[in-house]
């Protein structure tokens, strides 16, 4: 995006309150912002109320060497006895986890059970040689031996470096090898969509160009055939047979590495983002309280994969610290039908659901029937995250999954971040569909032009956090240069994350997509977001996705990408009145010059739409980096189809 500032085309004159009975009983009400407003002191206040420590912080923010922030940097603390030990007197017998196997298997682990097995696995992994600070890779499906490892490398102090389960050996060996891991934790194979994936051969493969791993722990679940390797490799169950449930904390600084964590890859080749112990225990708490709007009978469900980082803070840290129930689901929304993720909230009567907005367009695509099958009266409040949600699909989630009953959550935030920055308060806020409202209390965020000078309300630009917050990245693991350019270089002590925003009259932030997708067509900056939602909101429309192409006349021609809902077929006729549809709802100059229909899109494997392959497509490049793409076959097919429309 140059010169010009972001064109605001899309304005969504929908508002939805929440009931006066859900606001008074929420955790935050409007106040907050102003007990908020010395900001230091407010997340100095949440840090010390929720987060027990062996020595309580006297300092807050140490900013002597930006951006290399510090937080609560004189305090100590140990994650698993804050998510686990300090529960039990009184939690003791609560579920931590109602786990729920693909095949139909189920298991409820309570928070003591769970404390007892991370004590035993955390013991494995001392009698393993693992020591505090050293690197342990994860390599797993939702199994609840995840959260354990991860619980167990917090205990003595070793850093975990979770990779999804979906990734292939070649991402999994990038990643051991830029953390020099010395173990890795994986499982014979994961259960997905009715068939098992190999995780323990993907293993093998990998390390065979991973020369800092000493041992893998294998973890038996779906009993598939493995080779071994006699004396590196060990079955979780034999390590775990003799050990004591009773392992000691390691009382951890504050400023310690807690975990490394790869960027999804959207935009190109994945960070490894650090997070440290004290200042993000802080933001994963206090924004799961006050956002779910956490009370002590929840049944809390976020439907993400643990390989993310909204599993990392909303599966593990979050819920576990504030000591709430949650449901985990190892397989597929689609197995054995698709409605068994409503058959879940059905059966455990799930109060809080949270989930991204490509499975809330999957959904809408699959039809209204499978979740009006079941009774989801439980539903209490609808969270979203990981992409801009277009406004039609966040009124297909209010009525057929929230029954137009439940506050919806919009939340932006990044692996970076590390918790919530931008989103709606439920029980204090009108939400508009499409925007994430406002900044979370003691989180400060504005919109930059081109120049960083602040856009006025209605305008659009750059979204730039300004001042430090507790649970912040404290760099990319092992290139802080890469730290500074990516991050602080825009904008001079700004944070930039690289998404367009723009805020409306009443100051609600509406996020616009990553601004490298910014299209400039006869010089007006548009965003994806805005032209997707338009065509999104035509009947029929289950997802979309648009591109500038370079474009002798205009700059850049708008390419549109389509897929329809349930198995309607695309015409011409119908190209010709999507694009009036774009030109009526949001102007002219935002008409898509073409639009090829396709059964998918190109995406990440958490799921997002990968806009610069679509870009490569349509300006006839070498695909750039596809190694975090989950569905590669769909490239081809929709380059062909592209070149055909074009012959056209
Ligand atoms: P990479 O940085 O490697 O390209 P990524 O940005 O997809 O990968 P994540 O950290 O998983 O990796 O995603 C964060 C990004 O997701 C945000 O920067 C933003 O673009 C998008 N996002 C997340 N939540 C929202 C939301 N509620 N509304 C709009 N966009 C969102
Ligand atoms: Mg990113």
């Amino acid at each position: 995006m140059t010169g010009r500032p972001l064109e605001n085309l899309l304005s969504e004159e929908r508002k939805f309150a929440p009931s006066a009975a859900f606001a008074a009983q929420a955790n935050a009400g409007p106040e907050i912002h102003d007990e908020a407003a010395d900001w230091q002191a407010w997340w100095g206040a949440q840090a010390r109320s929720r987060v027990s420590w062996y020595q309580e912080p006297t300092t807050g923010l140490d900013d002597s060497n930006p951006p290399f922030f510090k937080w609560f940097a004189d305090g100590t603390l140990n994650l698993s006895y804050n998510c686990l030990d300090r529960h039990l007197d009184t939690l003791g017998d609560k579920v931590a986890y109602h786990w729920i196997g693909e095949p139909g298997d189920k298991r409820d682990l309570t928070f003591r059970e769970l404390h007892d097995a991370v004590g035993r696995f955390a013991n494995g992994l001392k009698s393993l040689g693992v020591e505090r600070g050293e690197r342990v890779a994860i390599y797993m499906g939702m199994i609840p031996e995840l959260p354990i490892a991860m619980l167990a490398c917090a205990r003595i102090g070793a850093v975990h470096t979770v990779v999804f389960g979906g990734f292939s050996s070649d991402s999994l060996s990038d990643r051991i090898n830029d953390t020099s891991a010395k173990m890795l934790i994986t499982q014979d194979g994961a259960w997905r969509r009715g068939t098992v994936t190999p995780l323990k051969a993907n293993s093998d493969v990998a390390l065979e160009s991973c020369p800092s791993i000493e041992h893998m722990v294998v973890v038996r679940r779906a009993e598939n055939n493995v080779d071994w390797s006699d004396g590196r490799d060990i079955w979780y169950h034999d390590l775990v047979a003799d050990q004591s449930a009773d392992c000691e904390p390691e009382e951890m600084n504050a400023e310690d590495l807690l975990y490394i964590l790869y960027t999804s890859g959207t935009t190109g080749r994945p960070k490894g983002i650090v997070h440290t112990q004290g200042g993000y225990l802080t933001g994963a708490t206090t924004t799961h309280h006050y956002v779910f709007d956490i009370k002590p009978d929840d049944i809390y469900w976020c439907a993400a994969d643990i390989g993310w980082v909204t599993g990392h803070t909303y599966i593990v840290y979050g819920p576990l610290a504030n000591g709430t129930t949650g449901v985990m689901y190892e397989g597929a929304p689609n197995f054995p039908d698709l409605d068994r993720l409503w058959q879940i909230v059905a059966d455990y009567k799930v109060t809080k659901f949270y989930t991204a907005p490509t499975a809330i367009r999957t959904f809408m695509k699959w039809g209204d029937e499978y979740p009006a099958r079941h009774d989801l009266s439980s539903l209490q409040l609808l969270g979203t995250v990981g992409e801009p949600i277009n406004p039609e699909a966040w009124i297909w989630y209010n009525e057929h999954i929230g029954g137009g009953r439940c506050p919806i959550v919009d939340t932006w935030w990044q692996t970076e971040t590390g918790g919530i920055m931008i989103t709606p308060l439920p029980g204090a806020v009108e939400t508009k569909p499409g925007s994430a409202t406002f900044p979370f209390p003691g989180i400060h965020a504005t919109v930059l032009d081109d120049g960083g000078k602040e856009v006025p309300f209605g305008g659009g630009g750059f979204l730039a956090i300004t001042h430090p917050w507790p649970s912040m990245l404290r760099t990319v693991y092992g290139d802080d240069k890469r730290y500074i350019d990516t991050y602080w270089s825009r904008f001079d002590g700004k944070y930039f994350p690289g998404d367009g925003v723009k805020r409306d009259e009443e100051g609600y932030f509406w996020l616009l997509g990553r601004v490298d997708d910014i299209m400039l067509v006869a010089g007006h900056n548009i965003s994806t977001t805005e032209v997707e939602s338009a065509l999104v909101s035509y009947p029929g429309v289950a997802e979309a996705a648009v591109v500038g192409r370079t474009d002798p006349l205009t700059g850049q021609a708008i390419a549109a990408f389509v897929t329809l809902r349930g198995s309607a077929e695309g015409d011409e006729e119908l190209i010709e009145t999507l694009r009036d549809h774009v030109s009526d709802s949001i102007g002219p100059i935002a008409k898509p010059k073409s639009i090829v229909f396709t059964d998918d899109l190109p995406k990440t494997r958490s799921g997002k739409i990968m806009r610069r392959l679509l870009r490569d497509i349509s300006e006839h490049r070498q695909l750039g980096d596809v190694t975090t793409l989950a569905n590669a076959d769909i490239v081809d097919e929709i380059a062909e189809k592209a070149a055909a429309a074009e012959e056209d």
